[in-house]
């Protein structure tokens, strides 16, 4: 079950979650990696991403749009402005713990839009000079957000967009990135997510949840143990949901991923990847070539020999 906590400004460095655990103060122990914002797009065989598997059960076709045909999508200024905000946050775990003023977080704001434009030129074409002001002001009230929601002064990650890859048992590829891992001096791990909207409807939290327990079960292989905790801050409304999974069920996690693979590859041995209308379909950039829509898909490329992902 997940856990809802509207945080307390600048809580203390002991970081306690629903059932008791401890988090103290924990050390870096690997240079945190470059920010979504300025994630390269890798190019390796194809994996089950969270927003990968998503897209399949939500709409076979789409997931072949995305994955298989690699049709470009336009960025929201939603997508952006989270964009600019992880890579503020991931630039501010770079920094000593005890320069971590809010000040100082808010004044990486902009250097943090540059990145985001240097790796993404045609973001600077969707924003006039206007728009682009007022996003990155609410970019900086996500970061003040995030202040109230914890101090991070008072303690430091293990890591933070950290890119994780894994290949289950039975051949079934994950990689992903995370966003912070915290580790507690017994050795409990903490996952944390940023999400710049706000606290979820029934539908995205499934979603969220559906992400959190992907990371926790990469973590669980990688490691060896069950995170204690999983959490999504919610900077818009300082809200914060915590998860505490347990092995059994990330074992049925990681069975139903498997299917999901299985069935990604046998669509893509024969290209039929099948469109799912549902009412999601208002937010799909591809409804133009969707049956569902009387669109006609492009020919199949075939399964790629590498994707991005
Ligand atoms: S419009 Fe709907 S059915 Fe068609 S590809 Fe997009 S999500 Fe799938």
């Amino acid at each position: 079950m997940w856990a809802k906590t509207r945080s307390p400004r600048l809580r203390a460095s002991t970081i306690v979650s629903d059932h008791g655990l401890s988090l103290p103060d924990v050390s870096i122990t690997e240079s945190p990696s470059i920010s979504s914002a300025t994630r390269p797009a890798v190019r390796s065989s194809p994996a089950l991403s969270p927003s990968r598997a998503s897209d399949f059960k939500q709409c076979p076709l789409l997931y072949r749009f995305r994955a298989v045909d690699r049709i470009p999508e336009k960025s929201t200024k939603a997508q952006v402005k989270g964009t600019v905000v992880h890579a503020a946050l991931e630039a501010l775990y770079g920094m000593p713990t005890a320069t971590r003023s809010f000040a100082t977080a808010v004044d990486l704001v902009d250097p943090a839009w540059d990145r985001v434009v240097a790796e993404s030129p045609e973001l600077e074409e969707l924003l006039a000079p206007e728009e682009r002001a007022s996003l990155l002001d609410q970019a900086r009230e996500l970061v003040h957000g995030y202040y109230e929601m914890e101090d991070p002064t008072r303690f430091d990650p293990e890591s933070c967009e950290q890119r994780v890859e894994i290949e289950l048992e039975d051949g079934t590829p994950l990689r992903g990135f995370i966003d912070r891992i915290d580790v507690a001096p017994n050795g409990m791990v903490r996952v944390v997510d940023y999400k710049t909207g706000k606290s979820p409807r029934e539908f995205t939290e499934a979603k969220a949840l559906f992400q959190m327990k992907f990371y926790a079960l990469v973590i669980m292989r990688m490691r060896g143990i069950v995170p204690a905790q999983l959490k999504l801050m919610y900077l818009a409304d300082k809200q914060s949901l915590t998860y505490t999974p347990d092995e059994g069920e990330l074992q049925r996690f990681e069975r139903m991923l498997s299917a999901i693979w299985k069935a990604i590859l046998s669509a893509g041995e024969t290209g039929d990847f099948q469109p799912k209308r549902t009412k999601l379909c208002s937010w799909c950039d591809h409804q133009a070539l969707c049956p569902e829509f009387g669109g006609t898909p492009p020919a199949y490329p075939g399964w790629p020999a590498v994707s991005t992902r």
